[in-house]
């Protein structure tokens, strides 16, 4: 009899507690993204010379462990001029997002702070191939993922601005 009641009042509870999941994709009743959420890896931009932080060092690219990335370098033409510390600059860069496994690797062996973990992750295709994500894409990915956490490189000689 006891443990009836006990049983009634569990279901009791449950049955009066408010919803713990989201009515996903309604976009008033989504759950906030916690800052330390890893999404697909974003590029990241260099607001003090207006470029990105990638040198295209293909460091990353080696490591991907799915083999998923593609860069190319170039000489930095706002080096030329004086106006940025990175001798050498991405030129191209494109992740196939549909073969990334989130792993996280690429944000470890980038010594340019260059990459980062978004928050971005709703990105379903109804191609196979439909997730690949060029250099504009990968840095507006970034500049979002920078503006909502305050995102500052982890080494101050990351930094492209040229001290006078
Ligand atoms: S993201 Fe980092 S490791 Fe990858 S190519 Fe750019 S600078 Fe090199
Ligand atoms: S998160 Fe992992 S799988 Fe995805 S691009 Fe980076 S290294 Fe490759």
């Amino acid at each position: 009899m006891i443990g009836s009641i006990k049983g009634l009042g569990v279901t009791l509870k449950t049955a009066l507690r408010k919803p713990v999941t989201a009515q996903y994709p309604a976009p008033d009743k989504r759950l906030e993204i916690d800052e330390r959420y890893m999404g697909f890896p974003a590029l990241l931009w260099d607001d003090t010379v207006a470029e990105p932080y990638c040198t295209g060092c293909m460091v990353c690219i080696r490591e991907c462990p799915t083999q998923c990335m593609s860069a190319k370098m170039k000489d930095n033409p706002l080096h030329a001029d004086g106006k940025s510390r990175r001798r050498k600059i991405v030129e191209e860069f494109e992740i196939n997002l549909g073969r990334c496994i989130v792993c996280g690797i690429c944000v470890d062996v980038c010594n340019f702070d260059a990459i980062e973990m978004s928050h971005e992750h709703e990105l379903g295709k109804y191609a196979r191939n439909g997730n690949r994500v060029d250099l504009p894409e990968l840095l507006d990915m970034g500049k979002q993922f920078q503006q909502e956490t305050g995102w500052k490189p982890t080494q101050a000689k990351n930094i492209g601005r040229v001290e006078k």
